[in-house]
């Protein structure tokens, strides 16, 4: 049991990151070039799909923490509404049946959209310019305790954060090595840099 929770890993985005190979990153890294939400994150809208109904708390607090880290300001609001249309952020729950992208070790993942519907990178790729909205898949067999952290994370990436090897980001990419629970200041600080300026 221990063996197959330390195998499962947040997302399976394959990031440059990982060649840190355990460097700590003052500020969590970034995509490259910098890419981001095409139109900034001051009015964020998400929207929760029924399959991902049983995640809402999880959700909710995840966009609240990301709001107000505690670390000072950053320019995320972040609203749910209760359509698709135009939104940030869409959350669904499925399994590795109805998720062929999915694994037995994947808690979830994010992937990044255009305007018109179709990606701006095949699943599982980091993708090189602004998109405009994400969508992010929990998976309903791994449903779990750690969903609060997964939410985070998730968020994390959909804002434009890669991994970072540190035990003290809600990036970490490890379930078991990490040990937070919430936003950390070298989160907040990639916000402000991402978007900020
Ligand atoms: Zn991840």
């Amino acid at each position: 049991m221990k063996n197959k929770l330390k195998r499962m890993t947040f997302i399976t985005l394959t990031l440059a990151t990982c060649i840190g190979g355990g460097s700590i990153f003052a500020r969590t890294p970034t995509m490259p070039n910098d890419v981001r939400f095409s139109r900034g994150v001051s009015n964020c809208c998400y929207y929760i799909d029924w399959t991902a109904s049983s995640y809402q708390n999880q959700i909710v607090s995840a966009s609240n923490n990301w709001v107000d880290t505690g670390y000072g300001w950053n320019p995320i609001y972040m609203t749910a509404v209760s359509s698709n249309y135009a939104t940030h952020m869409d959350f669904y729950g499925r399994n590795t049946g109805s998720d062929s992208y999915l694994n037995d070790t994947t808690l979830g993942y994010t992937s990044f959209w255009n305007t018109d519907g179709t990606l701006t990178s095949p699943k599982g790729q980091t993708p090189t310019y602004n998109y405009f909205y994400t969508e992010i898949v929990f998976n309903t067999g791994l449903a779990n305790s750690y969903d609060y952290r997964t939410a985070k994370h998730e968020m994390g990436h959909a804002f434009g954060l890669m991994h970072n090897e540190s035990s003290y980001s809600i990036m970490c990419p490890g379930l078991l090595d990490i040990k937070v629970n919430t936003v950390q200041q070298c989160d907040h600080d990639s916000i402000n840099y991402l978007y900020n300026r």
